[in-house]
């Protein structure tokens, strides 16, 4: 369950406090909330600007300024390098409300939880925030299976197999970055393999097909996942800089 935390102006202070001070301060949440859940924070002017864990249930907190309200300990907290705008999230999730001030909280599961961890994620310093680490707690199974199948290494492999035969070569449809001509021995066979399609937004079961697939570099990889998901066509653009 991944909960998203609504935010003013005042809370973004403290939650910059918290980041440089790596305290946890409490933080009002839904009553069913367990120690690890995952929170991505939200202001309605500033969009998703830091992420965190929760470290506590959620209680009861008769103390000013709470007023009775439950509030869970918020910790590991982490800002966002660039944040996740409004309109980010409105062209990546058309069709979802986004919850606005005064709504406190909400939660979410599911593909669209995956989404939204994978898109914040990007945004972290390397190292801050692991998707995988979300979704090994998350225990969700639909989602397991398509990340399972996005590692299905046979069709990777029979990718990779099939652009050797038809060009000879392994090299990255974006940049034509070749690790083999760089490396030598050591770059030999070595490509990453993207998958055009957002896994994580497909739900019904569909056979993943070759033309599905693309070899790329891992500079242009990441480059694709930065920002939502980039389409080759559009990383193709930047890269011959009329985008
Ligand atoms: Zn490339
Ligand atoms: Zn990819």
């Amino acid at each position: 369950m991944l909960r998203i935390l609504i935010c003013t102006d005042t809370d973004l202070e403290d939650l910059d406090a918290a980041v440089n001070a790596k305290a946890s301060i409490p933080w009002i949440a839904p009553k069913d909330a367990r120690p690890g859940d995952q929170c991505i924070l939200s202001h309605m002017g500033a969009g998703i600007t830091h992420m965190g864990e929760l470290r506590s249930n959620a209680v009861r907190n008769d103390e000013p300024p709470w007023k009775g309200r439950y509030t869970a300990q918020l910790s590991r907290i982490v800002a966002l390098e660039d944040p996740v705008s409004h309109e980010e999230l409105c062209e990546e999730f058309p069709h979802w409300k986004w919850p606005t001030y005064p709504r406190t909280y909400t939660s979410v599961d599911g593909p669209l939880a995956y989404r939204l961890a994978q898109l914040c994620g990007d945004r972290t310093a390397p190292g801050l925030f692991d998707v995988d680490e979300y979704i090994a707690a998350e225990g969700s199974q639909h989602i397991r299976r398509h990340l399972v199948r996005e590692r299905n290494l046979k069709i990777v492999k029979e990718k990779r197999r099939q652009v050797v035969a038809e060009t000879g070569h392994l090299r990255c449809v974006v940049c034509s970055f070749d690790f083999f001509a760089t490396y030598g021995e050591l770059g030999r066979d070595f490509c990453e393999v993207h998958h055009m399609l957002p896994m994580a937004l497909r739900y019904e079961e569909t056979e993943t097909r070759l033309q599905d697939l693309a070899v790329v570099c891992s500079n242009c990889h990441r480059m694709l996942h930065r920002k939502g998901l980039l389409s080759i066509e559009a990383l193709q653009r930047a890269v011959r800089g009329d985008s």
